[in-house]
Order: C-alpha cells, then structure tokens, then sequence
C-alpha cells in the first residue's frame, strides 16, 4: 500500500507567513559561499543539503491522508484541510467525471479533521460513490452540522456524491476488499479512534489525536494487538515533554511516548505527526533531533524504530 500525506498540522491551519519566507531566504543566503551559486546544478545540489526547514515548509493544512491498497482501493484518513488539494487531485481522474469510489475513515469529528469537507470538490460530482466509516452513531447529523446555512453556504445534501454514512462498532474489524481495518478508542476529549490498516502482511497505524498520559502507559499492554509490529505508524505528537505536562488532558501525546510505545510493541517506522500550529519549520526540525536525541539515549542499536517527521506530500510505500 501507498499513503501520501496531505495535511499534517493540529487544531487550526498555520499558512506560511511572509516574514517566515524572507528568514528561510537570508538565512540560506547567509550559508551559500561563491562555488554554490555558479551554475544552476551546484544552486540545486545546495539546496539540498539545506535543512529541511530553509528549503521547504512541513506544511500548514490540518490532518488528512489518502491511502491506496495494492488492489487499488483508496482510502481517505481524515479530512482537515488537506483534503482539499487531495480532492483537486483526484478530480483529476475518475472522481472529476463522477465514476470515482473511496471509504474515507474518521478518527473524531473535531474541525482539523474534518475541516476539508465542505471544500471536497469529488463530493460535488454526482456518480461519485463514499462510504464514511466512523465509530460515531451520530457522525452524519456532525458533518451536516458543519454546513447548516449560517456556517457554510452549500449544505452536505448539495453534495451530488453518493454518501453512505456506516457506524463501526468500537475496537472492533472490518474488512474491504482484502484489507483488514481495526479500529481503536484513544484517549482525547470527546473520543477519538485510531485505525489499523493490513493488506498482505503489511500494517500501516494511524494514530491523531491521542493521549498516552500516565494512565494510559501504565496499562499500555491493553493497546498491544493494536499497535504490535506494524509496519509504519503516524502518531499524534503535537507537544514537546515539557508542554505535556502542562497539557494534561489536553489530548495530544509528546514525541518520547511515542517512541516508548513504538519501541515497546516493535513498530518499524515511527512519524511524528499533528504539529502544533505554534511551531515552525525551524522547530519542527528541532522536534525531530530532540526526538532522535532520546532514541539514542534510551534505545539500543537494532530496538528503535526508524523515526521521521510528517510533511505534506510525504509519500510512505509499504
Ligand atoms: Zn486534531
Ligand atoms: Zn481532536
């Protein structure tokens, strides 16, 4: 399976600022000497080897993921912002002459996950077909909710696309097509569910929003089907230690539990994801050493995960 990210930013979108373009800029000329700007190659070979957070951006949209199974069945996790430029995408293909099918899996209904929705221009083109999976009974009457007449000028109806609404039961399975979906309640204001994606061997985890607080973690071995062994997981780690423990109960977990828990049930990929909209690019990188720092203090070589940090348009190929 194939999971592209499309938005990987927590609670609101954060767009880019002017200010924030024009320091990547000066501080990237600041480090280029007279050999890297001689011709065009040695400018790309520069850029290159510039950090991640001079040469590009981790992203501004709010979460939301496209999955596509090696059958080709396409799964939509999440529908924050990002759902907006995936919509864009796949109106490219069969979703623009309405003869487009998806199942699109929400974690919760708060607005950075669902967000995207009224902007979702396959929703708009009649023929299309989705089946919205959620373990919520009540998930349709909170989407339409969000497009009543005061807030949104099109309602969810005058979405031409077919929408069927299925409620899971919690922590419970389903399959489609050949591709197992668990599901699993996490601890988050009002509820939210992570799900566990499986086609032929391979387990892809996507965790937001989450919080594996003291609690959680001394009863972590409860979560250990879900999490056991997978492949790649996203997992929401939108706070540094510190903040954490002044966010109890917030609903977010800290890069250091995620790696305990990664660590713990033999996750090979870990990619910390949910970004807290106060942080930029800069500290964004920052997340990521810190969070290699710990590995290398408290792992042994061979029982860590490899780590990485959600951006947008970030491809993982299981
Ligand atoms: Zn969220
Ligand atoms: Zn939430």
């Amino acid at each position: 399976m194939k999971i592209k990210l499309w938005g990987v930013r927590g609670s609101i979108p954060t767009p880019l600022s002017s200010d924030s373009v024009r320091y990547k800029i000066k501080k990237a000329l600041a480090l280029a000497s007279p050999d890297d700007i001689a011709s065009e190659e040695s400018v790309e070979r520069f850029i290159d080897n510039l950090p991640f957070s001079l040469r590009g951006t981790y992203g501004g949209n709010t979460a939301s993921l496209e999955l596509i199974t090696e059958s080709g069945e396409i799964f939509i996790v999440d529908c924050g912002s990002g759902l907006r430029a995936l919509g864009m995408e796949l109106a490219k293909g069969d979703f623009g002459r309405g003869r487009g099918a998806a199942s699109i899996l929400l974690t919760h209904t708060h607005w950075d996950h669902i967000q995207g929705i009224p902007f979702f221009l396959p929703f708009f083109i009649k023929g299309n077909s989705f089946k919205i999976y959620s373990p919520f009974g009540d998930c349709r009457e909170r989407i339409e909710y969000q497009q009543v007449f005061t807030h949104f000028p099109v309602n969810l109806d005058c979405m031409l696309a077919t929408k069927e609404f299925i409620t899971l039961e919690r922590d419970s399975e389903l399959y489609v097509r050949g591709v197992r979906i668990a599901n699993k309640g996490m601890r988050h204001p009002g509820g939210s569910f992570g799900y566990r994606i499986e086609e032929n061997g391979r387990a892809f985890i996507y965790t937001s929003d989450c919080e594996f607080n003291m609690e959680e973690m001394h009863d972590i071995d409860r979560y250990g089907s879900f999490f056991n062994n997978a492949d790649a997981v996203v997992f929401d780690t939108q706070y540094t230690f510190d903040e954490f423990f002044n966010k109890i109960d917030w609903g977010h977990s800290p890069a250091s539990i995620a790696i305990d828990i990664a660590a713990r049930f033999k996750v090979k990929r870990l990619i910390l994801f949910h970004h807290d909209p106060d942080y930029d690019d800069e500290k964004l990188d920052e997340v990521l050493s810190n969070a290699k720092a710990y590995m290398g203090i408290n792992m042994r070589e061979g029982g860590a995960p490899q780590l990485d940090i959600a951006y947008e348009g970030m491809v993982i190929d299981l």
